[in-house]
């Protein structure tokens, strides 16, 4: 009796986990997105261990710039990468594909606060950015429907601000963008001031994570999640980016909730693995969906988010194209079936752990295919005409 009444238990606790995936859903999920803009990863983390990067986050290494041989392919730039990691989309998809700004994100594939306003009409969303282009140009139409708008703040201003908006607003998904780093690479390249630059970032870092700390203790309902990346790495001199050498397209994503083992156990795509295995690590289209779902949103496929997020279920991972061969591809060992989907459409069931799929009728023209297992979709857009280089 006793011995069956502890198994029922222990069945209904496992159900109610399932259930309720990696959250307690009794809790007020709240999302903080810090972005530092051009921040070298080696470098940040030879500032030493006393960092709060080091001594307050999970972090793990991660890539900017698409996979440079395929048709995600980007510049590591401030424009595509920022808004690849607000989309969880290439720019391919997205469409800013440059710094130019007259471009702005194809509504087909909105940013974080687009989506956010549409599924929680009473969310207090915020964005404020040193560098202006983010929300006057790129995110001009898309974020419209924000509480906070604010753009060419100084970084001392940004901390101030955000403290204030996390202090007196419900501020429910909050981005703050520095652009120190950046500025001092550009103008003095790897050295003393670009350090001290990383020092100063890190302390204005500390002082967001003092305030989340103290907010979460005064309202323990609160759950809070709060993601910290850059839009791209920089080159060997550390004064310029925008091409696909390694340290360009290295960079990282921090956080104060463990991860999943996207960010934590890199996955080889065999045939592609990238320069010195970049390409095993989690991808900057990863941070959209891991916001989108700690926030409560179902991932949907018809989203067609390239990234994998980095809280809950991977679903498959290194999902990609081999277009010669009409080849979806993956990594997973999962014991369950994947849908396909092209252009919208259920076209096949596949084993995961069969790890690819041909397609019958070819890959000759633009399609966007998702992979989706369990609740986590994943997407690939091919375009076979389109031959890229790794220049
Ligand atoms: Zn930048």
């Amino acid at each position: 009796m006793r011995l069956s009444a502890l198994i029922t238990a222990g069945l209904l606790l496992a159900l109610l986990f399932k259930g309720c995936d990696y959250r307690q859903a009794s809790l007020q999920p709240k999302a903080l997105f810090i972005g530092m803009d051009g921040v070298q990863l080696q470098h940040y983390e030879q500032l030493g261990a006393d960092t709060n990067l080091r001594k307050r986050l999970f972090y793990g290494k991660a890539y900017a710039g698409g996979i440079c041989n395929r048709d995600s392919k980007q510049a590591t730039n401030s424009g595509p990468g920022w808004i690849t990691l607000l989309t969880g989309v290439w720019a391919n998809k997205h469409s800013v594909i440059s710094n130019d700004e007259s471009l702005r994100v194809d509504p087909a594939f909105p940013s974080l606060f687009k989506r956010l306003r549409d599924a929680l009409p009473n969310a207090y969303l915020a964005s404020i950015v040193n560098w202006p282009p983010i929300n006057t140009a790129y995110l001009l139409e898309d974020a419209q429907g924000n509480n906070v708008r604010e753009s060419g703040l100084n970084d001392e201003q940004v901390t101030t601000r955000a403290l204030e908006i996390l202090d007196t607003t419900p501020a429910d998904f909050t981005f703050v963008h520095f652009d120190e780093p950046d500025q001092v690479g550009h103008s003095d390249g790897f050295g003393q001031a670009y350090q001290l630059a990383l020092r100063e970032t890190d302390d204005r870092l500390g002082r967001l994570l003092d305030k989340v700390e103290e907010r979460a203790n005064k309202n323990p309902h609160e759950d809070w999640l709060v993601i910290v990346s850059t839009d791209h790495g920089r080159d060997a001199t550390g004064k310029g980016h925008g091409g696909q050498s390694l340290s360009e397209k290295t960079i990282f994503i921090a956080s104060n909730k463990p991860l999943n083992e996207e960010l934590t156990e890199p996955s080889i795509p065999e045939e592609n693995p990238g320069p010195d295995n970049l390409y095993s690590f989690a991808a900057q289209t990863s941070v959209a969906p891991t916001v989108l779902r700690h926030l409560g949103l179902a991932l949907s496929a018809q989203w067609k988010l390239d990234g994998t997020p980095l809280l809950g279920a991977t679903g498959v991972r290194k999902a990609r194209d081999i277009e010669a061969a009409a080849k979806l591809s993956w990594n997973s060992d999962a014991q369950s079936a994947v849908t396909i989907y092209k252009n919208g459409q259920v076209v096949a069931h596949v084993q995961a752990h069969d790890q690819q799929w041909v397609d019958p009728q070819g890959m000759r023209q633009l399609d966007d295919y998702v992979l989706e297992l369990g609740d986590t979709p994943v997407a690939v857009r091919t375009e076979p005409e389109k031959s890229q280089t790794c220049n």
